[in-house]
């Protein structure tokens, strides 16, 4: 049995502060002293990484003025987190919001990430929201990225 099971939750073995601490140590292997050093400007050599190459034949990349409003909420995002907050604001009775994103789509990563054979690795049923809302059934277990993009357009 391994350390996590034989001390999980329900487990009379069950320690918090002692799984806490296992946290921080594997927290503290990945902290790189350089900090936001480590990183590479997205420039020069590096510059295409930085532009978005689906824009031009997405709906939000057409050509259009900017759009000046003021609105009672201003997600930020239009991934599963920004469309959630949506969602959920929509039952609260909120429908003064505008969701912004750098994207030309909804969808957050599965607009950016469209390379051959991605798909979720939590079963689509679990991982996609918002399924009874919008009546959608996962055509896989691990749904491919294209299905779960346009299950969040
Ligand atoms: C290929 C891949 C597979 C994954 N599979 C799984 C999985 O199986 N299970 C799982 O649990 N998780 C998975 N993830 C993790 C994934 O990040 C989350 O599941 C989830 O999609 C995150 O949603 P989010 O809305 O928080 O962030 P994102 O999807 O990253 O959305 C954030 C959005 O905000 C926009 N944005 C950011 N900053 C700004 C700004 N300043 N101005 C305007 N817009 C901005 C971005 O363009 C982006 O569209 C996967 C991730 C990837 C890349």
């Amino acid at each position: 049995m391994s350390d996590i099971a034989a001390t999980g939750l329900g487990s009379p073995d069950f320690d918090p502060v002692q799984l806490r601490q296992k946290y921080r140590e594997e927290r503290d292997k990945r902290l790189r002293p350089d900090g936001n050093a480590q990183y590479l400007d997205v420039s020069g050599e590096y510059e295409e990484f930085a532009t978005d190459p689906y824009l031009s034949s997405s709906p939000g990349g057409q050509p259009r003025d900017p759009r000046v409003t003021d609105v009672d909420t201003l997600v930020l995002g239009g991934g599963w987190a920004g469309l959630q907050m949506a969602v959920r604001l929509h039952e609260a009775g909120i429908d003064d919001f505008l969701i912004v994103d750098q994207a030309g789509d909804f969808g957050g990563v599965w607009y950016w990430n469209r390379y051959p054979g991605v798909r979720c690795d939590i079963e689509s049923y679990i991982y996609m929201p918002l399924l009874e809302e919008v009546g959608t059934v996962p055509t896989e277990k691990y749904a491919g990225g294209p299905e779960i993009f346009e299950h969040a357009r």
